[in-house]
C-alpha cells in the first residue's frame, strides 16, 4: 500500500528501540545491563498514587477540557511565578499528553513548507523527526565538546537565515546533561529578538541539576523574550511520571489557543486522571526531585570516574539529566569500527551491554549512557565495556 510521504522518511526513536532490542534478548535469557533508559527509575510518589486514587473514586473518568482543567493550570501558573517569577494565564497554558506532544503540537501549529528551525546538537532525537513531520527544515547548529556541547551567539547568528522560525534550547540538556548559564541565554535571546526568531525552550530535566548552577527559563530574562518564548515542560522527570504522560507548553495565546484547537481535534484531552496526579505533584509542597537528585548526583560521579579509566573513551562532565555522552571515537578506531552504531551494537552483542548510539543525536562519535539504574549495573556495565574495549584491540 502507497502510505503518505510524511512516514516514509520517518525513523523510529532509537532510544525506544535499543531499549526494546535489549528487552528481547533479557526475555531470551541474557543478562542484558541496559543503559539505554529515558526515564528515572524510581516509583511515583505515593501520594501522587494517593490523588489519581481518589480522582477515580470521585468520577473525574470523564473528558476534560482540552487544554487541561483548570485548577491544574492554575497550579501550573503558580510554579512558574514561583520557580521563575514568571507569570501566565490560563489561556497562555496548555496541558498536553506529555511534553513529547506538546512539541508535536506546536511544531503542527508553527511551521508552513520551507520553515526552518535551528535544533542544536546534539539534540533529543524527536525534535528533527517532528520538525519534518510538520513540514518544517530542521537546520543542525552542531556543538562539540569544546564549547562543553553549547552553542555560540556567533554560531546562532551565522546560522539565522530569512527562513528561520524558531530556535530549540533545551537545557540541562539530553543527551549531553548540560547547562546554559544565565549570560549565555541572555546573548542567544539578544540574537533570537534581533532576527525575530522564535524560541522553543525545553526545560524537562530543570530540577535534575547536580551542581550549583541554577536552572534559568530563558523567558524570565526580558518581557520581550517572554513574549518570544515557548516553554515546553512536564512531570515525567520531576516526578518521575513517565507513564502518565502529563506535558505542557507556556508562551503566546496566539500560539497556545491554535494549540488547544488542534489538541481538541487529536487527543481530546490528557487523561483526567493523570491530570489529578499531576495537579497534586505541583501542589504538594514537597520536592519530589530532591531524593533523586542525591542519588542520581552519586551514580554521575562514579560512572564519570569509570567511564574516564577506559582507554580510548573521553567524557564532558555533565551537569544535569541523568545522561552521560562520551566520545569513543578513539576506542571505535582502535577497535576497527567504522561507525558507532557498529561499535555498540557489537557491544550489545558480546557484552550485554546497551547503550544508545549518538547518530540519532546528530553526533557521530559519541554514545549515551543513562544512569536511571543501580550503581551495582553501573559497575558492571563499566566492566564489561573495558573489557569489550580491550578484547578488540
Ligand atoms: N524533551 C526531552 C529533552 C526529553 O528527553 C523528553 C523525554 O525523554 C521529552 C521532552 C518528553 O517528555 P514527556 O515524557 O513529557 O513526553
Amino acid at each position: 500500500m502507497e502510505l503518505a510521504n510524511r512516514v516514509k522518511t520517518l525513523s523510529p526513536s532509537s532510544t525506544l528501540a535499543i531499549t526494546a532490542k535489549a528487552n528481547e534478548l533479557k526475555k531470551q535469557g541474557h543478562d542484558v545491563i541496559g543503559l539505554g533508559a529515558g526515564e528515572p527509575d524510581f516509583n511515583t510518589p505515593d501520594y501522587i498514587l494517593d490523588a489519581a486514587m481518589n480522582a477515580m473514586k470521585n468520577g473525574h473518568t470523564k473528558y476534560t477540557p482540552s487544554g487541561g482543567i483548570p485548577e491544574l493550570k492554575q497550579a501550573i501558573a503558580d510554579k512558574f511565578k514561583t520557580d521563575n517569577g514568571l507569570s501566565y494565564t490560563p489561556e497562555e497554558l496548555i496541558v498536553t499528553t506529555g511534553a513529547k506532544h506538546a512539541l508535536y503540537t506546536l511544531f503542527q501549529v508553527l511551521l508552513n513548507e520551507g520553515d526552518d528551525v535551528i535544533v542544536p546538537a546534539p539534540y533529543w532525537v524527536s525534535y528533527t523527526e517532528q520538525i519534518k513531520l510538520a513540514q518544517g527544515n530542521p537546520v543542525i547548529a552542531h556543538a562539540t565538546e569544546q564549547t562543553n556541547f553549547k552553542i555560540t551567539p556567533e554560531q546562532l547568528e551565522a546560522t539565522i537565515t530569512p527562513n528561520t522560525k524558531a530556535l530549540i534550547i533545551n537545557s540541562p540538556n539530553n543527551p549531553t546533561g548540560m547547562v546554559y548559564s544565565r549570560e549565555e541565554l541572555q546573548k542567544l535571546g539578544e540574537v533570537c529578538l534581533k532576527h525575530g526568531v522564535l524560541i522553543v525552550s525545553d526545560e524537562i530535566y530543570e530540577k535534575l541539576i547536580y551542581t550549583d548552577d541554577s536552572h534559568v527559563s530563558i523567558a524570565e530574562l526580558s518581557p520581550s523574550l517572554k513574549a518570544q518564548t515557548i516553554i515546553i515542560n512536564g512531570v515525567s522527570k520531576s516526578h518521575a511520571m513517565t507513564g502518565w504522560r502529563i506535558g505542557y507548553a507556556a508562551g503566546p495565546m496566539e500560539i497556545i489557543k491554535p494549540m488547544t484547537n488542534l489538541a481538541s481535534h487529536s487527543t481530546s484531552n490528557p487523561t483526567s486522571i493523570a491530570q489529578y496526579a499531576a495537579l497534586a505533584a505541583y501542589r504538594s509542597n514537597k520536592d519530589s526531585s530532591k531524593d533523586m537528585r542525591r542519588i542520581f548526583a552519586e551514580r554521575l560521579e562514579l560512572l564519570y570516574d569509570l567511564l574516564n579509566d577506559i582507554p580510548g573513551i573521553s567524557c564532558v562532565k555533565p551537569k544535569g539529566a541523568f545522561y552521560l555522552f562520551p566520545n569513543v571515537r578513539e576506542a571505535m578506531n582502535m577497535n576497527g569500527f567504522k561507525t558507532v552504531d557498529e561499535w555498540v551494537k557489537a557491544l550489545l552483542e558480546e557484552e550485554k551491554v546497551a547503550l544508545v548510539p549518538g547518530t540519532g543525536f546528530g553526533a557521530h562519535e559519541n554514545v549515551r549512557l543513562s544512569y536511571a539504574v543501580s550503581t551495582d549495573a553501573l559497575k558492571e556495565a563499566s566492566k564489561r565495556i573495558k573489557r569489550f574495549v580491550m578484547n578488540h584491540q
